[in-house]
């Protein structure tokens, strides 16, 4: 019974009010988050073109991807910060459309602005508004603005292949890869300093990934479950918008918190044939993988996920309603 399960799940979500700014003072802030529920979000990413997860910028021209020696392997890292400003970014250009849709007719800075009672638009990262739908579930840390804390909780991953397969490098049968530097003056002849060369991480790669949502509303859940396919096809790499293009494949989203880790997860990987070893982990299962406060953790299949994606719409309405 599909449905059920769903009903189930949206049940033990928080309510929207949790987004809904509410007047101190002079100025709107977001209520602070009472609730103990915890929604986790599992599945793999598998990269679709070249992906550079490099956690420095640099003047050099030459770029290396992170990789950490970790059980046994030398694996490509994907950094929890990197996943999380790509992702935030696609939250937030979601929500923008769909303002649109409740505003006025006049864009949806204008509608943004009656709702958070402000006049800046929200730049990500350093002019937040603290007040919106991004800033509740991101947080904004902007000491004396009515900061708030992150809800949601992003882990580092690592690929499940070692460097020796995923990685384009001087070592690698490719070698490494030459593009032309960022800022390269074309006035000027091309010499060595026009050149840039990199490492980057084959397309094929995977990584597992955990995001943790604390005090998680409907409006949140299936907000990010359609920003994830959303940077997906804008991409997660540096330099330019068209590298690391990945595909997402997820296994379940339940309620309470995961009893394993992304290390368990490569385990699972590395003993049974990478993805498919994983996800034997969340079928046919008697226990629970999850573990909720005190009720029995809902634990939804592939099909009810779907359906809680397409709740998108409904659940910005009746936020929207709420703000209006
Ligand atoms: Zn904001």
């Amino acid at each position: 019974m599909a449905n059920d399960l769903l009903g189930r799940f949206k049940e033990e979500l928080a309510p929207v009010d949790l987004l809904v700014p509410v007047q101190e003072g002079k100025k709107k802030v977001l209520p602070p988050h009472m609730t103990n529920r915890i929604v986790t979000i599992v599945g793999i990413k598998t990269v679709q073109s070249r992906f550079l997860p490099v956690s420095h910028e640099g003047e050099s021209n030459e770029t290396y991807v992170d990789k950490v020696e970790l059980m046994g392997k030398v694996r490509a890292e994907f950094i929890a910060r990197k996943m999380k400003g790509t992702e935030r970014r696609s939250a937030m250009r979601l929500f923008r459309e769909l303002t649109e849709d409740h505003g006025s007719g006049d864009g949806w800075q204008t509608t943004f602005n009656n709702w958070f009672d402000t006049k800046q638009p929200c730049r990500i990262p350093n002019a937040l508004c603290t007040r919106c739908w991004n800033d509740s579930l991101f947080g904004s840390l902007e000491a004396g603005r009515g900061a708030t804390f992150a809800r949601i909780r992003y882990f580092d991953t690592f690929s499940f292949q070692d460097a020796s397969e995923c990685i384009a490098s001087t070592a690698s049968e490719e070698g490494i890869a030459i593009g032309n530097t960022v800022d390269e003056d074309l006035s000027q002849d091309r010499g060595s300093a026009s050149l840039h060369y990199y490492e980057y991480v084959k397309a094929g790669t995977q990584f597992p990934f955990i995001t943790v949502i604390e005090s998680p509303t409907l409006l949140d859940v299936s907000g990010i479950l359609n920003a994830i396919p959303a940077a997906d096809s804008r991409g997660y790499g540096k330099y330019s918008a068209s590298s690391g293009k990945f595909s997402t494949e997820i296994f379940t989203v339940s309620t309470g918190l995961p009893k394993f880790s992304i290390l368990d997860m490569l385990e699972w990987a590395d003993e049974d044939g990478g993805k498919t070893g994983i996800r034997h982990h969340f079928t046919g299962l008697k226990t629970s993988r999850f573990e909720s406060h005190v009720r029995e953790a809902v634990t939804l299949k592939p099909e009810d996920v779907d359906g809680l994606k397409a709740e998108i719409r409904g659940a910005f309405g009746e936020y929207a309603g709420r703000l209006g």
